[in-house]
């Protein structure tokens, strides 16, 4: 039987789709296609087509669905791979409350909807971008969050490095609200033993998604102890400064790159590559600066 794909699915499926591979496809609607059709008479006169909704599985030919293979959150390679798909399983501290529209790597805008998940391997959190359908039912069964601290897999998530490092969904992610294994009954038992230890990682993360109206002060030490492993993404701080002599009159304000500052000529909020700091994926911001008296 024939399965088109058309326009974006194309470039989408590519990494689903392997030649020889077994595959458990479900929701993908079957109609009858004329024999006009047909690129040669031994096709069965039907197509299938792929949607929104389909979920294909890739199958082991002997043993039937592939299990998830689990492993900690701090053994997934931090140096970029395009091409690596990671199996987690740990528990759920946060989930966005509804999904958002960005821009996907096509350029079209897609849902997305973040969720915090942290295990026994590292002491803080990661965050999981989950995209397009993942957002809606599956996210909402992970909805008790703040009740309840579940155990729950992701499978085939990769890695990404904008914006410190997380993970998000593929399209063949399944997001597992029932692991089994080993490594799953470990992280039942911490659960159950180290309530104040989630409690305590789940407060971090609350702290930057609804931050207070008091100001964070930490001191310059402290920020440069801060490397990509174990900041929250998005996470505002502030350091107390005494500038000596400042020059009140010459107070320049500006937009420019969030990473370097540089000076650009683009609309407020506009993301951008900047060739002055090197970051593919920055963003046109407020920017300041001032002088001392000379
Ligand atoms: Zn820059």
């Amino acid at each position: 039987m024939r399965c088109a794909l058309f326009g974006d699915q194309i470039e989408a499926y590519e990494e689903v789709f392997k030649p020889s591979g077994q595959y458990e496809i479900s929701k993908a609607p079957i109609t009858a296609v004329d024999d006009q059709y047909k690129f040669n008479l031994e096709e069965l006169p039907y197509q299938m087509t792929v949607g929104h909704q389909t979920i294909i599985q890739r199958l082991n030919p002997e043993s039937g669905p592939i299990e998830p293979k689990y492993q900690p959150l701090s053994t997934i390679p931090r140096s970029p791979d395009p091409n690596g798909r990671y199996d987690v399983v740990g528990v759920v501290l946060f989930v966005e409350e509804a999904p958002r529209m960005i821009p996907n790597a096509r350029g079209r805008d897609s849902p997305v909807r973040e969720v915090s998940l942290t295990d026994t391997s590292q002491d803080h959190a990661m965050t999981i971008s989950t995209w397009n359908d993942l957002t809606g039912k599956p996210c909402d069964a992970m909805n008790n969050w703040a009740e309840k601290f579940n155990v729950v897999g992701f499978t085939a998530l990769k890695t990404r490095h904008t914006r410190g490092f997380t993970l998000n969904t593929t399209m063949s992610t399944r997001i597992i609200m029932n692991p089994k294994g080993a490594r799953v009954d470990m992280l039942r038992e911490w659960v159950k033993l180290y309530q104040h230890v989630l409690l305590d990682r789940q407060e971090r993360i609350l702290n930057v998604r609804y931050p207070s109206a008091e100001k964070k002060v930490v001191t310059i030490a402290e920020l440069r102890s801060k490397k990509a492993a174990n900041a929250t993404p998005d996470e505002v701080a502030w350091i107390r400064v005494t500038i000596p002599e400042v020059d009140l009159q010459r107070v320049n304000a500006y937009i420019g790159c969030l990473g370097c500052g540089k000076w650009i000529h683009l609309a407020l909020g506009t993301r951008f590559p900047c060739i002055s700091c090197k970051k593919a994926d920055t963003v046109a911001v407020h920017k300041y600066s001032v002088n001392t008296l000379p």
